[in-house]
């Protein structure tokens, strides 16, 4: 494991977190810099920097406890709704370079917003784009 990699202590028990789960390959605990109450967090415990360097299986493992983690967040915490996140990059927000997924519960007015400036587009650039993502494809694996 990378010797600066805080989520890395975290997954070995060398600092301490607020652990709600764990099993043998992921753990899920309380983020300490809250967006709402009761945000938590989902992290493989071996170290990938991003998303897209898991292996399949391992990204699946991870994605298997998504709908109930998020199920136990929502209704722990009384929420209407609930964002998943997961950030690749310091471009895309990533502060901690070890994969995880955030579980940000959302009430009415909790002043957190939601920006998603929707931009335009036609049918030739969608196709260009679609192609192009299909010729870095690998097929789910
Ligand atoms: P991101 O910006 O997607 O990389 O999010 C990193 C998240 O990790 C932030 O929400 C931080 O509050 C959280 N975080 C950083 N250090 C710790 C820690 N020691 N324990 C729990 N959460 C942490
Ligand atoms: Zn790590």
């Amino acid at each position: 494991m990378p010797e600066d990699c805080i989520f890395c202590k975290i997954a070995a028990g060398e600092i301490p977190c607020t652990r709600v789960w764990e099993d043998e390959a992921c753990l899920a605990f309380m983020d300490i810099g809250p967006l709402a109450d009761g945000h938590t967090l989902l992290i493989p415990k071996k170290h990938y920097e991003s998303i897209w360097e898991m292996p399949p299986d391992e990204a699946a493992h991870l994605g298997r406890h998504v709908p109930a983690l998020a199920r136990a967040v929502r209704e722990a915490m009384g929420a209407d709704g609930l964002n998943v996140l997961q950030n690749n990059g310091r471009v895309a927000g990533q502060a901690v370079g070890h994969v995880h997924v955030h579980f940000i519960p959302r009430v009415p007015d909790d002043g957190l917003g939601y920006r998603w400036p929707a931009g335009e587009s036609d049918p030739e650039t969608l196709k260009r784009q679609a192609e192009a993502i299909k010729v870095k494809w690998a097929g789910g694996g």
